[in-house]
């Protein structure tokens, strides 16, 4: 069978970790520790567990015209990914997160999103060729609300698979859930758009229900330590976690969804791949970071086939 490739369109940012024994006070400098630069972005992260899934990856997103927008690029490519769509912003620069981590293993995070908050549906009408009838096109919300809308309808129209990670939780207008293949919120984002406080199992069934019903063809609910839940509209059912001690959870959602767009496009059924990405995330949670968590196919071959 021979398949499309996957389509990730998304944010890329540069990760600038300082290690502090405290966090300044208003006016305060600090002298930190020490400082670590890691690639991240919710759609970088998701198409770099796709890549490592063994899956052929399209990545679309843009970044700024400096030494961080082309050190992600290479890294994009060391990965296998086709960087022919990463485009290049003259005037702004590449998304960037700046992150104190205290002695506690506290953290503050501010993001400048630069590039990532200029790709617009102008940049996407050039890149339409890529979706394709019954191809998976993957998204987060790192990047403007109207791009994914114009991303969704475009895919749609031309018979794609659009899968929306509605990540980080914010609220949506009702129009950009119509005609999704399907929507992967966590346990946060699931409450947010559905109005129901997720905690557990009952209440994710029907914050599914609720999602369902605003026209997502296939609703999972991620659960973090608890596993995920699938619905399709007529049966729920419930994945449990892999048991694994957890050291970082950095990831676990872009590793799950980066894993289960892999498994469909192979054609699994739906509960297949999400027990597939229930495993690949169980590994990524036992290491440190976030893109450098995702684990390789090989890895979790053999509890699967
Ligand atoms: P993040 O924001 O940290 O990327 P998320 O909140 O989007 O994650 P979660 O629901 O926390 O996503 O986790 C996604 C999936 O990862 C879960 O559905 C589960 O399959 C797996 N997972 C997360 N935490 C654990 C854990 N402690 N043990 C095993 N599997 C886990």
């Amino acid at each position: 069978m021979s398949r499309s490739k996957i389509v990730v369109i998304g944010s890329s940012n540069t990760d600038m970790v300082v290690r502090t024994s405290h966090f300044p006070e208003k006016g305060e400098t600090v002298l930190g520790g020490e400082f670590m630069m890691n690639p991240g972005g919710k759609g970088a992260n998701q198409a770099v567990a796709a890549a490592r899934m063994g899956g052929e990856v399209v990545f679309v997103c843009k970044i700024g015209k400096d030494v961080f927008g082309s050190q992600s690029a290479e890294l994009f490519e060391k990965e296998g990914i086709d960087v022919s769509y990463v485009l290049v912003d003259e005037e702004n620069h590449s998304g960037v997160a700046l992150i104190t981590v205290d002695a506690n293993a506290e953290n503050t995070i501010v993001v400048a999103s630069g590039a990532n908050a200029h790709l617009f549906p102008k940049d996407i009408s050039s890149v339409e060729s890529i979706f394709s009838p019954e191809g998976f096109v993957l998204l987060q919300l790192e990047i403007p609300v109207e791009t994914v809308r114009y991303i969704a309808a475009a895919a749609k129209s031309k018979g794609g698979k659009v899968i929306l990670n509605p990540a980080p939780a914010c609220e949506l207008p009702d129009e950009v859930f119509s005609g999704l293949y399907m929507l992967t919120p966590n346990e946060k984002e699931a409450s947010m758009i559905s109005g129901v406080n997720v905690q557990d199992l009952d209440s994710a069934k029907k914050a599914a229900e609720i999602i369902y019903k605003k026209g997502v063809e296939h609703v999972i609910v991620t659960m973090g330590a608890k596993g995920a839940l699938v619905f399709d509209g007529l049966e729920y059912v419930f994945i449990e976690a892999q048991k694994v001690v957890a050291v970082d959870t950095t990831a676990a959602g872009d590793v799950f969804n980066g894993a289960l767009v892999v498994a469909l496009n192979e054609g699994k059924s739906i509960i297949e791949a999400a027990e597939f990405a229930n495993k690949a995330s169980a590994i990524a949670v036992t290491r440190l970071g976030a893109q450098a968590s995702a684990p390789y196919r090989g890895e979790i071959m053999e509890e699967v086939s």
